[in-house]
């Protein structure tokens, strides 16, 4: 077997292991354009900040190991520039000598990852503006930040430019995030990085949301970033995280098929349209494991698992590739983001019915020291109870709850199968209600009838004449620090003495500071005769959804 790979990092490196584990007499052959194979694209922003501290460790395999321990044919500084499907032979080119050969193939796999987008404005191309890929471009960054740097523009507030803000930040770096969506980490649900925005705004970061730059010019100062709104940023350094597209150029060149967004179209197996040839990691479409539509998820566990499974496949196994469901992790500062799964906007969009509870819970046990709180958001199919999607925004914890959330949706578990989970639990770790269960509870009660539930955008989309009675069940003094506009406080431990005072003609949605108590008094009240509902997630999802409300004080 003559196996030939193009892409030594994610994709490529896995399925060249994996390979040489499956066997020991094929001849495998790693191309790789760049210097470096196996290097840990996900710690580059944590090398500028100085939390890594040797480039070495960013190192995660070198050429030289990754020869010898699976014996490859390792080519690094080769550029493979075309295929020849007929002839099943590739075209590579020595970068360093120039050299051009071919080599034959009994399979091929394609690893070329993502490139990252450079718009092209005016003065793209001025010295200061990277993007940020490999260990090359963190060098570049990296000596520009060594030569004194006081401001730099981050390009949009995704995963890596907000891992970028971070670590910019704690050099003393004063920053301006410009994005064009109306909210940072573009694939959450907006509510739920009101937090990361937040904390962004108080380590100091300027955030431009619903904003975009025009051109870039070279001002006394290094650069000025111009922005459509006219604004211009002065700074010594810009970076853009403006997002990825596939490196399909060899794939299409060779007439292999890719779908409208350019991620090579591949089968369960991972094969492209010329079964000989697979692809893999962030060049490829996938399944979207929840929706069952094609996507492009630039993440790097897929990419890994699907280099895995592209040789277990080539070596005869019936290995098949599920789909991918997004699960991804941010930490921005103090604060953790997590996802999986279809967001709302998503499932709003394909018209994908669903129904979603929000929960405040802390990590663990509230009365043990240190409980950091998180708001978990669960959405699940209002039939059968199907998780579908899960974001969580909080500190310590979000990983456990997002990861536990993540295998619910593999597993195809519903809302009621949440409510029976078996968690790990000493007060350290978690509570006896984990924040899983939790969520299961309130979704559970939920779709059998027994807690209805009003949202809050539904709630304040309604004109005024047809809102419910809006009744606050917390204490006074949590009421006088903030309320929801036209609320009435009848506290819940109150609430059986004071049923007069309500009407009964009109539904009454009570709410509370996280649903809890607005829970209780849905109960009592609709055991006393009214109708009532529970506003989801209380007070704290208002504030999520409203952050710069007109809060009664
Ligand atoms: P890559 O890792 O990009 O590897 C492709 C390789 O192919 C490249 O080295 C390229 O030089 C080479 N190549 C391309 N074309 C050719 C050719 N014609 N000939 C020879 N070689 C070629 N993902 C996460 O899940 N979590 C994270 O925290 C995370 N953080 C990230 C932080 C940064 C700064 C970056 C850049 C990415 C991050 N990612 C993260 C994404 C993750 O790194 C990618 O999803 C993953 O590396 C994709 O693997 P891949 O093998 O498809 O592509």
């Amino acid at each position: 077997m003559n196996l030939l790979i193009v892409g030594g990092v994610a994709g490529g490196a896995s399925a060249a292991a994996r390979a040489r584990r499956l066997s020991e007499d094929a001849h495998i052959v790693l191309f790789e354009r760049g210097p470096d194979v196996s290097f840990a694209n996900c710690g580059l922003p944590y090398y500028l900040g100085g939390e890594i501290a040797e480039r070495d460790k960013l190192l995660v395999v070198t050429p030289d190991r990754l020869r010898r321990r699976f014996n490859l044919d390792l080519r690094v500084r080769t550029s493979v520039e075309a295929i020849d499907q007929a002839a099943k032979k590739v075209r590579a080119r020595d970068l360093v000598s120039g050299r051009e050969y071919e080599e034959t193939y009994d399979k091929l796999i394609l690893a070329p990852g993502a490139a990252p987008l450079r718009p092209p404005l005016p003065g793209i191309d001025l010295p200061g503006i990277f993007t940020l890929r490999n260990l090359q471009d963190v060098d570049r960054i990296k000596e520009r930040l060594d030569g004194g740097i006081r401001q730099a523009v981050v390009i949009g507030a995704g995963f890596i430019g907000l891992e970028l803000v971070e670590n910019f930040v704690r050099q003393g770096i004063a920053i301006t995030v410009v994005e064009l969506q109306d909210q940072v980490l573009p694939p959450f649900d907006k509510e739920m990085t009101t937090p990361i925005a937040q904390e962004l705004a108080g380590k100091g970061v300027s955030l431009l949301l619903g904003q975009s730059a025009e051109a870039f010019e070279p001002g006394p100062d290094a650069l000025t970033v111009r922005l459509k709104s006219g604004q211009r940023l002065p700074a010594q350094l810009v970076v853009l995280g403006v997002g990825v597209r596939p490196e399909n150029k060899l794939a299409v060149e060779a007439g292999l098929e890719v779908g409208p967004r350019g991620g090579i179209r591949v089968n369960e197996h991972l094969q492209t349209s010329n079964p000989d040839i697979y692809a893999v990691g962030d060049a490829i479409e996938v399944k979207d494991f929840v929706m069952g539509e094609p996507t492009q998820v630039p993440l790097a566990g897929p990419a890994n698992r699907q280099g895995r499974i592209a040789a277990d496949h080539i070596f005869g196994r019936a290995a098949r590739y599920r789909g991918t469901q997004g699960t991804a992790i941010v930490r921005v500062f103090d604060r953790t983001a997590a996802m999986t799964g279809a967001s709302e906007k998503v499932l709003k969009r394909s018209n994908r019915p669903y129904r979603k509870v929000y929960v405040h819970p802390t990590h663990h046990a509230g009365y043990y020291p240190g409980a950091e709180a998180m708001t978990l958001k669960l959405l699940f199919d209002p039939q059968t109870g199907r998780v579908l999607g899960a974001q969580a925004v909080g500190g310590a914890g979000v990983d456990k709850r997002i990861d536990v959330l993540a295998v619910a949706i593999q597993a195809g578990m519903t809302v009621f199968d949440l409510e029976e989970m078996e968690l790990a639990y000493s007060p350290q770790y978690g509570s006896a209600k984990d924040p899983i269960n939790m969520a299961g509870f309130v979704a559970g009660g939920l779709l059998r009838g027994d807690h209805p539930q009003v949202n809050v955008e539904q709630f304040l989309a309604a004109p005024a004449s047809e809102r419910p009675f809006l009744l606050d069940v917390r204490m006074p003094q949590e009421f006088a620090k903030g309320h929801i506009p036209g609320a009435v406080n009848i506290p819940v431990d109150d609430l059986r003495s004071h049923l007069g005072e309500l009407p009964n003609d009109r539904e009454i949605a009570a709410y509370c500071q996280v649903g809890q108590r607005g829970y209780l008094a849905t109960r009592i009240l609709r055991q006393t005769g009214f109708s009532a509902v529970n506003v989801g997630g209380g007070y704290k999802t208002y504030q999520l959804l409203v952050p710069n409300n007109d809060r009664v004080r």
